[in-house]
């Protein structure tokens, strides 16, 4: 097992603020929300990033998300949040155990998502068309 801090979290070894398990997700609160309730969901199984998570472990992390973001406006009386995977270092991850982060939002809380750009001509279609390519080869 890697020296993994998310897999200490599963084991008991480091606490956690636990807030939802069954036998394939584990979910806690971040120790450095973006806003109060700010929880993290994991696979119990180490992956390095979602890209690398088999789909049946994405399914429950996804599902189990769904029922603890409903919990976490509950609990913090918001009507919106952000689920977010950084996926890769240049995304922003730092933990390199996948995780989803279920971010409660309410007007004024001072978080920031990106910036559009502007395509030039003709790159949006060119782009569009060598993803589907891919796609597709998949
Ligand atoms: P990311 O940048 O997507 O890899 O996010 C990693 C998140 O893990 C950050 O928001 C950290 O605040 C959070 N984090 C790191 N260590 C712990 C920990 N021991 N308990 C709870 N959250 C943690
Ligand atoms: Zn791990």
């Amino acid at each position: 097992m890697p020296d993994c801090i998310f897999c200490k979290i599963i084991s008991g070894e480091v606490p956690s603020a636990k807030v939802y398990e069954d036998d394939k997700v584990l979910a806690f609160l971040d120790i450095n929300p973006v806003n109060p309730g700010h929880t993290l969901v994991i696979p119990k199984t180490h992956f390095n990033n979602f890209s690398s998570t088999t789909d049946g472990d994405l399914e429950s992390l996804v599902v189990a998300s769904k029922k603890i973001a409903a919990a976490i406006l509950r609990a913090t009386g918001h009507d919106a949040f952000n689920l977010t995977v950084n996926n890769g270092v240049e995304a922003g991850q730092v933990v390199p155990h996948t995780h989803f982060h279920i971010i409660p939002r309410f007007n004024g809380d001072g978080h920031r998502l990106w910036a559009g750009k502007a395509y030039a001509a003709g790159e949006m279609e060119e782009m569009g068309g060598r993803i589907k390519k891919y796609v597709e080869e998949n």
